[in-house]
């Protein structure tokens, strides 16, 4: 499986196919995880507040993959900012994934009440300058966060992550996006599954691609220009979320799942996360 990869602001490559791990189990991370490697994945993508880095960090190390063939982002937890705090939680991080640099360390949520997101990606910069992590973004910023890292640091964020799957569009943010050179990652990207994959409109461009529901869901986003890294705890959906590079949607397929949109959130909204 080739997967195609995204150049980022700071020159590295990025594969725009990874694995997400919310919501497995650590005790059963390693085998997902090892399930994902061994059909092509490349990137995994966790997070402090998941509680599985162990489990992420014990399959690389089964695996015997070169570590340089491999993309893994963790992320900060949100009890965690502040600018040395943010650099202690990634070496935490570290020593739990047996690893001695992550490529991506995003800054989970911006927690505006606490105020404190830019001292955080001070925090973030010292990272990336000792090469504990060698790119640096954010995650569920809205644009006035964006606008004030922008005024406010040197360093603009390689990736925000942010909720993305058809029922949530995110225009403006990609429009932001688009005119300050940062890449988009869609989290949920099949909306978790329930209800947005049930659209008879899914299961029309399904049918007609001879793929899943899933897939030309995935294959939009791949379109877009997004990064994802779908979940699954089943190896065979594992498999198939994939297989979305031999296929390529039609621009007004691709426009026809765009109108699937209702603005309804699944997650929090960031404004009132913290
Ligand atoms: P997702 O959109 O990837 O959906 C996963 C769910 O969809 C699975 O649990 C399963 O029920 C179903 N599914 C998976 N493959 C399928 C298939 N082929 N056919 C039918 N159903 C299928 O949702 P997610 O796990 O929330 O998001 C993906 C990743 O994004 C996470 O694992 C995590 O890494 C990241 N994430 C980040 C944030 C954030 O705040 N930054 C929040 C949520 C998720």
């Amino acid at each position: 499986m080739a997967i195609p990869t995204i150049t980022l602001n700071d020159g590295r490559e990025i594969p725009q196919l990874g694995f997400g791990v919310f919501q497995i189990e650590q005790g059963t991370t390693a085998e997902k995880v090892t399930a994902a490697l061994d059909v092509g994945y490349r990137h995994i993508d966790t997070a402090q507040m998941y509680g599985n880095e162990e489990g992420v960090g014990q399959a690389i190390a089964d695996s015997g993959i070169p570590r340089d063939e491999l993309w893994i982002t963790t992320k900060l937890n949100n009890d965690g900012h502040g600018r040395e705090e943010a650099v202690e939680r990634l070496d935490t991080s570290l020593d739990k994934l047996g690893l001695s640099y992550v490529d991506l360390y995003l800054i989970h949520w911006p927690q505006p009440t606490q105020d404190r997101y830019v001292e955080t990606w001070q925090g973030f910069e010292d990272a990336r300058q000792a090469g504990k992590a060698r790119s640096i973004g954010v995650s569920n910023f809205q644009i006035p966060h964006l606008e004030r890292l922008a005024q406010e640091t040197s360093t603009v964020p390689a990736i925000n992550q942010i909720e993305f799957h058809p029922h949530l569009v995110q225009h403006d943010l990609r429009e932001y996006h688009r005119k300050h050179g940062i890449a988009t990652e869609a989290w949920s990207p099949i909306g978790q599954g329930k209800g947005l994959l049930d659209a008879p409109e899914l299961a029309e461009l399904a049918e007609k691609y001879g793929k899943s529901g899933a897939q030309v869901v995935l294959r939009w986003h791949v379109q877009l220009g997004n990064i994802v890294f779908p979940k699954s705890n089943n190896p065979e959906r594992i498999k198939e979320n994939s297989e979305i590079f031999d296929f390529s949607l039609s621009d007004d397929d691709v426009a026809a799942i765009e109108k699937l949109h209702t603005g309804k959130r699944i997650g929090p909204n960031p404004d009132d996360n913290g």
